[in-house]
């Protein structure tokens, strides 16, 4: 697959679709890690001599009300603070302001486009691939990189179409996710086992079957847990269960013995209560909110003894200080000799604001994207890219 390393970009118009999708609350940016993550592709192509055109979406835009919400202009602002450098912001998705701005740009320069989004508003030309929007866009550009792994799971105008049109290249932030993961995925190091949790099981179905052959061992926490346990007769009290995948969960069981499921629970009678107890057996007005700490010992067996694990989900609630243990002590099972990958959203989250990110090999900045890389799916925006 090709890579920016790949073309000569000097002098190049260099159209780059970065992911600043960042969170921002009353005009300020509560967390820029995804600006920081884009960088070195930004500022290996101006290095290089390369004209570097933006482009990014943010947010939803579904009415005109969500367009002022999802304004990129305080990314360009902070994008200018983190590369030292200005960031010049043309506050519109097409038309001559854009097309003359990119036309008196220097080697060096930088432009970032308003959101893709914006294009949503009438006929959502950005999210459905609109042929016309995509080539466009590629009319601005000599040459495209894809450097947005979050969105690569979806087949927009900003990714697939401007590729369809341009000679095309992967940035160093998707390389090193595909050299991450993807090994873990296809030829894992054994043993292997992989950690799953979070509210749902229906978010997970595809991961299961993909890596359930795969792996030697498949720990489940968290909320998706008691659709297992309520699945082997288990009283699950007031937990979180999807009733419609008991009968998937009594599939996977009967298929095989390598799921580990909790054996004990921290529970409460609300989420919203402070108090709670650990327990084996849960009462018909309890829900389980995290694992109890004989389960995180029956974990801690399998993830010693483990040189590859793949983790996607938090094991509790742990947003919530009194149910944070479980994720907590899982992150402080991972030693230096194994290969963690960490999936994106949720997860990654948890990795990080727990204070754990050096434990780990690879923290996925793509919640979907990393879901379906472990479905074993391929991403459009990347097989898009050329050999
Ligand atoms: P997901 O987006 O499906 O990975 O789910 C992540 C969410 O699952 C987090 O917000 C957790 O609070 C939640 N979660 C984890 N464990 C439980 C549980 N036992 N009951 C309810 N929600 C949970």
């Amino acid at each position: 697959m090709k890579t920016i390393k790949d073309f000569d970009l000097n002098s190049k118009r260099v159209l780059i679709r970065v992911d600043f999708n960042v969170p921002i609350k009353d005009g300020i940016i509560t967390d820029d890690n995804r600006i920081r993550e884009s960088l070195e592709t930004i500022n290996y192509a101006i290095n290089q001599g390369a004209k570097v055109i933006l482009f990014s979406h943010l947010g939803r835009v579904k009415e005109a009300a969500d367009l002022a919400k999802n304004d990129l202009l305080p990314v360009s602002k902070r994008l200018s603070e983190l590369l030292g450098k200005e960031v010049t912001f043309v506050n519109k998705t097409r038309g001559e302001e854009l097309e003359a701005t990119i036309q008196s740009m220097n080697n060096g320069d930088i432009v970032l486009v308003q959101n893709t989004r914006y294009e949503d508003l009438e006929g959502k030309k950005e999210s459905s691939n609109d042929e016309e929007l995509g080539k466009y866009w590629a009319s601005l550009g000599d040459i495209f990189i894809n450097d947005a792994f979050g969105t690569s799971h979806r087949a927009h105008a900003s990714n697939v179409g401007i590729a369809s049109h341009l000679p095309s290249g992967i940035g160093f932030l998707v390389l090193k996710e595909l050299n991450n993961m993807l090994p873990v995925i296809t030829n894992p190091i054994h043993p292997f086992t992989v950690i799953l949790g979070g509210s749902k099981v229906s978010d997970k179905i595809g991961v299961i079957e993909n890596l359930i052959d795969k792996c030697d061992y498949l720990l489940i926490g968290g909320g998706m847990a008691y659709t297992f346990l309520k699945a082997k007769g288990i009283n699950v009290g007031k937990s979180i269960v999807e009733d419609d995948y008991i009968d998937f969960a009594k599939e996977m069981l009967a298929k095989t013995d390598k799921i580990i499921l909790p054996v004990d629970n921290v529970v409460s009678d609300s989420l919203e209560s402070e108090t709670c107890h650990v327990t084996e057996e849960i009462s018909n007005d309890e829900m389980g909110l995290d694992i109890g700490p004989k389960t995180i010992e029956l974990f801690r067996k399998y993830i010693l003894m483990s040189k590859t694990i793949v983790w996607n989900g938090p094991v509790g609630v742990f947003e919530n200080k009194l149910y944070q243990n479980g994720t907590k002590s899982i992150c402080e099972m991972f030693n230096s000799t194994q290969t963690v990958i960490i999936g994106g959203g949720d997860s990654a989250s948890a990795v990080i604001n727990l204070g754990y990110k050096d434990r780990v090999t690879h923290i996925s900045t793509g919640g979907g994207a990393s879901l379906e890389l472990l479905e074993g799916k391929e991403l459009p925006g990347i097989s898009i890219i050329g050999e």
